[in-house]
């Protein structure tokens, strides 16, 4: 067990069994949550406990294995090495209205979407939820930067990690560590209908982000394996249901593939698909992946793609691409660094 993966009540049980006062749990759970690495640092607990803490619970928290800065628009790429030698990345966006953390929710994702390169040696593990908390903890510590914002856009897929994650929002969420209101994260699916429609239910303010990538299954088969499971029909369903569920709009995610996915009959179909339904496209020029013979939209028809949703009165923002000098996209970092060492 990791205390940074409890909640108050729970870190409050656990002092409580270890004959302490009531007021200790919230102590110790500040401490935790400002990303120390030692209880020597918890300088108002005393001497006691801080060692009967250590022998117990040992503090966990990731080395950093790499770190690359973008020269260009400063945002920073962490790879991050677990205790178990497991690696993921991290990365620190600088946006006007905050800075932002894209977090990876697994080692490795099962998904095994065609353009991704997280998904290249399969799933590994789930990551635990303070393993997501260190994440956001240790990214602000190290860069001296605040986080006001985070997406669960890293590597891994948030909804097949779904219990973990739903703690670490609450983790990051609460008045006692981060305080980040759920309104400032964003959490992005392949697809998991099942699961967005469990999400609905918890109606929390978070951004649901749908990597939609197709405007129908023909395309959407071949280049997402999870259409196969839940069909687009099902999920544009699921999304109907849970912006009825929450009243948010639905964030849908697209990366424009040449000759795939990018024409203006495909902007046409989707606009037909997604009558009624509130939503927000942001358009992603795809990342090359050395793997994948899949080449990046020209900005010609990214542009007129956006231009034929616009008029349609479906908002749509190009994603600027940013950290694009230090392989900042989608477990690049990590796999370049197990191919350097041997370990894929
Ligand atoms: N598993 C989740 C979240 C992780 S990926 C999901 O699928 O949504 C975050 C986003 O980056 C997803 O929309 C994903 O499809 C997209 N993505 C992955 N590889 C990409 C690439 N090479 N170029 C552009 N976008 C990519």
């Amino acid at each position: 067990m990791n205390l940074k993966s409890l909640t108050l009540p729970e870190l409050g049980a656990v002092l409580k069994e270890m004959g302490q006062p009531s007021f200790r749990a919230k102590q110790v759970y500040i401490w935790l949550h400002k990303g120390v690495r030692s209880y020597d640092e918890m300088t108002n607990l005393p001497k006691n406990l801080r060692d009967a803490l250590a022998k117990t619970y040992p503090i966990h928290a990731p080395k950093v294995v790499r770190k690359q800065e973008s020269q260009r628009d400063g945002t920073i790429k962490y790879l991050w090495e677990l205790s178990d030698g497991n690696c993921v990345e991290t990365v620190l966006m600088r946006y006007h209205y905050g800075n932002t953390v894209c977090i990876s929710t697994e080692v490795g994702c099962r998904m095994g979407c065609a353009f991704c390169a997280s998904t290249l040696g399969g799933l590994v593990r789930r990551l635990e939820p303070f393993e997501m908390l260190d994440q956001v903890l240790f990214t602000q510590v190290d860069s001296g930067l605040p986080i006001s914002h985070i997406v669960l856009m890293g590597i891994g897929e948030p909804l097949d990690n779904f219990d973990n994650v739903m703690r670490f929002l609450e983790l990051v969420n609460s008045e006692e560590g981060m305080n980040i209101s759920l309104r400032h994260v964003s959490l992005s699916t392949c697809g998991l209908v099942p699961k967005i429609d469990e999400l609905a239910k918890r109606k929390l303010q978070l951004t649901l982000s749908v990597s939609l990538h197709a405007p129908n299954d023909e395309v959407r088969n071949q280049i997402m394996p999870v259409n196969k499971a839940y069909p687009s029909e099902e999920l544009l369903a699921a999304c109907r249901r849970y912006y009825d569920e929450t009243r948010r709009r639905i964030s849908f995610e697209y990366a424009m593939i040449d000759g795939v996915n990018d024409s203006v009959a495909d902007a046409r179909e989707l606009i037909r698909r997604l009558k009624g339904l509130p939503a927000h496209f942001n358009l992603i020029p795809l990342n090359h992946v050395e793997e994948s013979p899949l080449k990046p939209s020209s900005k010609a028809a990214v542009a007129a793609f956006q231009k034929t949703l616009e008029e349609a009165g479906i908002p749509a923002t190009v994603r600027r691409t940013l950290g694009g000098d230090i392989d900042a996209s989608c477990g690049q970092l990590r796999r370049k660094y197990n191919r350097e060492n041997q370990k894929d």
